[in-house]
């Protein structure tokens, strides 16, 4: 942006290589003046010394003249007429040259033009004060030499009043010239300083609105951001799936290179990472190891941000050995609780900013709503799979993973049981003990059978007090043998202290995929014929399915 100071040497290194070609034809003139015969040249005031030593003075000088010419165009390519104070006193120098030779060489009065042509140069380039200075100094200079004149030979004193007259009189004339070159020196300095003004104050606005833009653009980002989680929100309610994603969102738009989501185990009291973009065995291996860390505890505790720039790895035991440099760590909070921090970590030192901070305080926010509807969610489709009561599986998600579990057995070829209980004689159970007492032993007998069963088997109630229980892999037999051990174990729930009623007791049916059912309802249907025996038996026992029939092709 620094046009018009670029401008401003340029004009100037251009003038003074004009006053240099300038000078030469001066001394070029001068040299003419000396070596042409007298005649020649008819316009010179004071007849040139020709005689002895003063002409020989002449000549050096001329020479000395010669070489500070050509110094001075070694000088011009070397730069140093950049300095002004240099180019000033080479103007001084050069009215003492050109005075010199009007005296000394006699070039005749035109050169008094160089004078003024010089004067006026520094005029212009320093003002009227150096140049009215300078017309002083250069009519002391001339006069002083004129007189030396006198001491060194005889002069007719009215050529020589003459003389002196027409140097105070083109002198006088120079001080008009300086003072009307001055005016206009002063005014342009006042427009390019006023120019100046302008050029920084558009510079000023310039970088103003660049920055502006900047925040703008960032602004932008952070909104579109926003908006991207707040959509994501509404759409995605796996804690999991929506947790990848935000820290997905914050390392690029944060531009960090790593970012983890770290959850707060309300039973344990402990921390656990839940996502993170670490991949490096070793240093996910720190991270884990250092969770529980004291700092992180505190950011959870207090609920304030925390910020380091410049971090001793002592004090964040989690960042040891990792190269972390910087992190910002925000407290994740619920209306229900806290429930964890965001943790990002930079391996350069001094790269976050507030606006950080900021930035990522609000997509905590957003994180702790989307962490409460997932938790609600949750609860919601808990609730649709799960039976409030005992808490084993709904009648309606037992169907579904009935069909699934079906289709296994048939591609692998393996059996698959089914046990179907009824609690016996419950209605009598319930009429005498009221029917608080009555999901009391329900939930009782759910918990016992949920203590002897496999991880693998599916426990669900199926209505009322009757449940299902699905064994994979298993075949008839074996499953009879489960239902046996079921039966005995709740029929040997202590009631002693809650009823005078000995025991409670469980009727059986058990059948088989693909010894007594071809297809999942034929399972059920089969396995409750059964159960309907058992109660026709005298209850308290386990019924088998009868096995399908075999037709032989005689
Ligand atoms: P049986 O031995 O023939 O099965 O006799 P039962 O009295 O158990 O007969 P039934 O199976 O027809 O009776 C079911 C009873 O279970 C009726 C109902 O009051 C009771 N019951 C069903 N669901 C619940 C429940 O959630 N809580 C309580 N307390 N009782 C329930
Ligand atoms: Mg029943
Ligand atoms: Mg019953």
């Amino acid at each position: 942006m620094n046009v018009g100071r670029y401008n401003n040497a340029d004009r100037e290194s251009k003038y003074e290589l004009m006053f240099l070609r300038f000078f030469w034809t001066f001394i070029f003139i001068c040299i003419l003046c000396v070596v042409l015969p007298k005649n020649i040249f008819k316009f010179r005031l004071i007849d040139p010394i020709d005689e002895g030593v003063l002409r020989i003075v002449r000549e050096v000088f001329l020479g000395l003249v010669l070489i500070y010419q050509l110094l001075k165009h070694y000088a011009f390519k070397r730069g140093y007429f950049k300095r002004a104070l240099i180019r000033y006193i080479d103007k001084l120098l050069g009215l003492f040259i050109v005075s010199f030779f009007i005296t000394y060489v006699g070039v005749g009065l035109w050169a008094f033009n160089v004078i003024l042509f010089t004067i006026l140069m520094i005029t212009l380039a320093r003002g009227t004060k150096t140049g009215v200075k300078t017309v002083a100094y250069s009519f002391l200079i001339h006069v002083a030499l004129l007189f030396s004149i006198l001491g060194i030979r005889d002069i007719d004193r009215y050529i020589f009043t003459g003389h002196v007259s027409a140097t105070v009189f083109f002198y006088m004339t120079a001080l008009i010239f300086v003072n009307i070159f001055g005016t206009a020196y002063n005014d342009n300095k006042k427009s390019e300083e006023k120019e100046a003004y302008l050029l920084k104050k558009l510079e000023n606005n310039c970088s103003q609105l660049k920055k502006s833009n900047k925040r703008l653009a960032g602004k932008v980002a952070e909104l579109f951001t926003l908006q991207q989680i707040t959509k994501a929100i509404s759409s995605i309610l796996d804690i999991k799936d929506l947790l990848k994603y935000v820290n997905d969102i914050i390392i690029g738009v944060m531009g960090v290179p790593y970012s983890t989501i770290i959850l707060y185990d309300q039973n344990t009291g402990k921390f656990k990472v839940h996502t993170t973009n670490i991949n490096n065995g070793e240093e996910l291996e720190i991270l884990n190891e250092n969770i529980n860390s004291d700092c992180l505890r505190e950011v959870l505790k207090s609920g304030k941000a925390l910020i380091e720039n410049n971090l001793e790895p002592e004090k964040y035991s989690f960042t040891k050995d990792r190269g972390i440099k910087s992190i910002v760590c925000m407290p994740l909070s619920t209306k229900t609780g806290k429930v964890g921090v965001v943790l990002v970590e930079h391996k350069l030192a001094d790269v976050f900013t507030e606006e950080n901070v900021n930035f990522l305080d609000i997509i905590s926010q957003q994180v702790g709503i989307a962490i409460e509807n997932a938790q609600l969610y949750q609860k919601l489709q808990d609730m649709a799979y799960i039976d409030s009561l005992t808490g084993v599986y709904s009648r309606d998600y037992f169907n579904e993973l009935l069909k699934n579990e079906f289709r296994n057995a048939v591609k692998g070829g393996y059996k698959l049981s089914l046990a179907i209980y009824d609690v016996d004689n419950f209605k009598i159970f319930n009429d005498t003990y009221g029917h608080l007492f009555g999901d009391e032993i329900l939930k009782r007998i759910a918990w016992t059978i949920k203590a002897y069963i496999r991880k693998g088997d599916i426990f669900a109630r199926f209505g009322g007090e009757e449940f299902v229980i699905l064994f994979p892999r298993t075949d008839l037999e074996e499953a009879y043998e489960i239902a046996e051990r079921l039966r005995v174990a709740v029929a040997n729930i202590p009631l002693g202290e809650i009823s005078y009623k000995q025991s409670v007791t469980l009727s059986f049916g058990v059948s088989c995929f693909d010894d007594c059912a071809t297809n999942e309802i034929e399972l059920i249907s089969t396995a409750d014929d059964a159960l309907y025996k058992a109660k026709a038996s005298g209850r308290n026992c386990v019924k088998k399915a009868e096995l399908l029939k075999v037709y032989e092709i005689s």
